[in-house]
């Protein structure tokens, strides 16, 4: 997606070793209307795959997945990272090994809101070792839903988590892919 990698190339920032801060339009700060041609480029990509349901996780997947969900014009469920008291006891749950602050956390989702009945689309805004995305590949799994595929934003196209989603015979579609990073610049893949 051209418009988006223009503006990783312009607004974003490298952080070291190989974190990407893109917090003056997506992560922190939101351009909307940047939000809003994410939302339709992932439409365009899986329109025909009879989604019934979005799938992310707190807190940076959820304004994405909105964006995509209305033009899907289907719900979004996020999966929950913190404990709180309001939620149900029945659960989907997994453990994921956070890339950014290097330790694990649960992730939940409730089992009222995704079940064998849902086609999901997951998606999440950045792809490094594949830990968030294998976690809600899990807990979809769980529920019996099917996986239609994962969208991502920002692909790291040199750490394996998207090498190993698509091992596992799941359709990615990331919208940039950084294939390397010199001297504090991205480089995209072609
Ligand atoms: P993974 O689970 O694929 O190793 O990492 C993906 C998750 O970690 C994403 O949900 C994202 O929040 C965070 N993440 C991974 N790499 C980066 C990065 O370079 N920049 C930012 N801002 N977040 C990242």
């Amino acid at each position: 997606m051209e418009l988006l990698k223009q503006r990783i190339e312009k607004d974003g920032n490298v952080r070291m070793p190989n974190i990407v801060k893109v917090d003056s339009f997506l992560n922190h700060q939101i351009d909307v209307d940047l939000l809003d041609e994410i939302g339709a480029e992932f439409y365009r990509r899986f329109k025909d795959k009879g989604i019934t349901k979005i799938v992310t996780i707190e807190a940076s997947g959820i304004a994405i997945a909105c964006s995509a969900a209305r033009y899907f014009k289907v719900p979004v469920v996020f999966a929950k990272k913190h404990e709180n008291k309001t939620m149900d006891d029945d659960v989907y749950q997994v453990t994921i090994h956070s890339f950014t602050k290097g330790k694990d956390y649960e992730a939940k989702i409730s089992k009222r809101y995704l079940d064998s009945s849902d086609t999901v689309l997951i998606i999440d805004d950045f792809l490094a070792n594949g830990e968030a995305a294998k976690g809600l590949t899990a807990m979809v799994e769980m529920s019996g839903a099917e996986i239609a595929g994962i969208g991502i934003v920002i692909e790291k196209g040199f750490q394996n988590g998207g090498k190993t989603l698509r091992e596992m015979g799941i359709c990615v579609e990331s919208l940039a892919v950084i294939e390397n990073i010199k001297e504090d610049k991205v480089v995209f893949k072609k």
